[in-house]
């Protein structure tokens, strides 16, 4: 590992202070409350945010509501709807450097992946949806006796959308891209520690023209803010994407008025390497599998099981790799792990990577904080690792990898599969059966054969068991955001 300290002075870009964007206007809240958005690579306040509550939600809703049972967007043309996502997506390119440059600063990581990963992916969301938009359509029905019967693909209406801070303006993208393209409208609640180029991507939806309150976005916390959407009983559909124990709350809590929920949670997903596969390609994947985004990625592979025989020689691989991560200041172009977002995750992972030292796991790298100032934390590497220990079953969400021997195939996925979670997996090998037999063998939403963390616009995800419900991405997503009326006509 190499390390380059993050500045603390002079921000490349200007940040003004966070408002509300409430029925097309920016506006604080009706409490006149705010908190601070920090920079995590230099634990220094970037800048204050109004904090929405339920007054603020309230008002949001009765936006959305007007806009989807009167306004223009309720009668608009498909294609026109589609247009007007190509349109945010063509501002969102026009501005790609300072929305990249916005997120590192928010996030804490680094502009190498804001830049190219990113900001090119909400740019394809967007588009992907766009192109959807005049395509969603029902069917006619054959249906028995003298009817003309056909379906509709209607949007549910208002839906709440509430986003993680791991990928803020990505996770903004997944969420309305789809709900917008089936002709929802939308508020959405981005965290509270990253709530900026959400705020910023609504400055563009203004500039793009969408009508008045059919996008709002409301920065503030969970328990407020959050549960009064899930609550509000004219929030037709909840979309969530976060760890599995708010999940489980919201789903919880939106029994209350019967809202239809996806959600998207946490893993801890198995990363298998064959001692017949392709063993560079296979470190990288691991590097890929564990580090990219500080590891604050809920479908890390931060489960890697190795074949016996390979064991030893890949664990030192990797580790000699993971020594060699240049961890730093996030916006210098040659950092490529950051900050993590923010003092209470660096707190959690730390104690997590303690956790596994008291166990009797062994470090083959990292294992420590990175740098005095900041929320970096080392890459690392556990090995000696038993299945049953804490840094095995929990998700840590950061950049520590616990490395497992394994004997046979079966065990392999046995174990892979011993856990309450189901987002994601891999599987490394040159054989194609054994690929295969694996891929299938797995219980979760995407599996991964010789990559790892491979995305796109066009590909469901989502996960099996604890990991989540419903699929984003894809023309999945479109079931997420629509609902099929049956219309029958009596011929006779
Ligand atoms: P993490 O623990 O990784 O920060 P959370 O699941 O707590 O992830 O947060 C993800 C999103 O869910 C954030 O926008 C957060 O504000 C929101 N959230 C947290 N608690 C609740 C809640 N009780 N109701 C609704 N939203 C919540």
């Amino acid at each position: 590992m190499t390390t380059a300290a993050a500045s603390t002075t002079g921000l490349p870009i200007d940040i003004k202070p966070g408002k509300l964007f409430i029925a097309d206007k920016f506006v604080d809240a009706r409490s006149g409350k705010t908190f601070d958005t920090i920079n995590p690579a230099t634990e220094e306040v970037l800048t204050s945010v109004a904090e929405a509550d339920k007054a603020d939600v309230d008002l949001a809703v009765a936006a959305a509501r007007k806009a989807v049972d009167e306004g223009p967007w309720a009668t608009m043309d498909a294609r026109e709807r589609g247009r007007l996502l190509y349109k945010l997506a063509a501002l969102v390119d026009a501005n790609r450097d300072e929305i990249a440059t916005l997120e590192t600063l928010d996030n804490g990581k680094p502009i190498f992946e804001t830049s190219n990963v990113d900001v090119p992916q909400v740019i394809d969301v967007l588009e992907y949806y766009a192109g959807w938009a005049d395509k969603i359509h029902g069917d006619t029905v054959p249906a028995s006796g003298n009817f003309f019967t056909y379906t509709r693909r209607e949007p549910h209406g208002v839906c709440g959308q509430i986003i993680p801070w791991n990928f803020p303006l990505l996770m903004a993208a997944w969420k309305l891209g789809p709900a917008l393209a089936c002709g929802n409208a939308v508020v959405l609640k981005p965290a509270e520690q990253t709530p900026l180029t959400a705020i910023r991507l609504a400055e563009l939806v203004r500039e793009a023209g969408f009508p008045t309150g059919v996008v709002n976005i409301l920065p503030g916390y969970g328990p407020t803010a959050g549960s009064a959407i899930v609550n509000h009983p004219h929030v037709d559909k909840v979309a969530f994407t976060g760890s599995t124990e708010v999940g489980r709350q919201i789903q919880r809590e939106s029994a209350g008025t019967l809202k239809s929920v996806s959600l998207e949670l946490g893993g801890k997903s198995p990363n298998i390497v064959f001692a017949d596969a392709d063993l560079d390609a296979a470190v990288q994947g691991a590097m890929a599998g564990i580090f990219f985004n500080q590891g604050e990625v809920c479908c890390a592979g931060s489960r890697l099981f190795v074949e016996e025989s390979i064991h030893d020689e890949f664990v030192s691989a990797l580790a000699d790799h993971a020594k060699q991560v240049r961890v730093g200041d996030p916006l210098d172009a040659d950092t490529r792990m950051g900050a993590q977002v923010s003092e209470e995750q660096f707190t959690k992972i730390l104690g997590y990577i303690d956790a596994g030292k008291k166990s009797g796991a062994k470090i083959a790298t990292g294992g420590e904080r990175a740098l005095d100032k900041g929320y970096f934390v080392q890459p690392t590497v556990f090995e000696g690792v038993k299945d049953d220990m804490t840094i095995a079953r929990e998700e840590i969400f950061g950049p520590v990898v616990a490395a497992l021997p394994f004997k046979d195939l079966e065990e392999a996925v046995a174990r892979g599969n011993d856990t309450n979670y189901g987002l994601a997996a891999a599987v490394w090998t040159n054989d194609i059966k054994k690929a295969h037999r694996v891929a299938h063998a797995l219980k979760a939403g995407t599996v991964w054969v010789n990559t790892y963390n491979s995305f796109d616009a066009a590909v469901p995800f989502g996960g099996y068991k604890e990991s989540g419900i419903g699929r984003e991405l894809g023309k999945h997503a479109l079931d997420l955001y629509t609902q099929t009326k049956a219309v029958w006509v009596a011929l006779d």
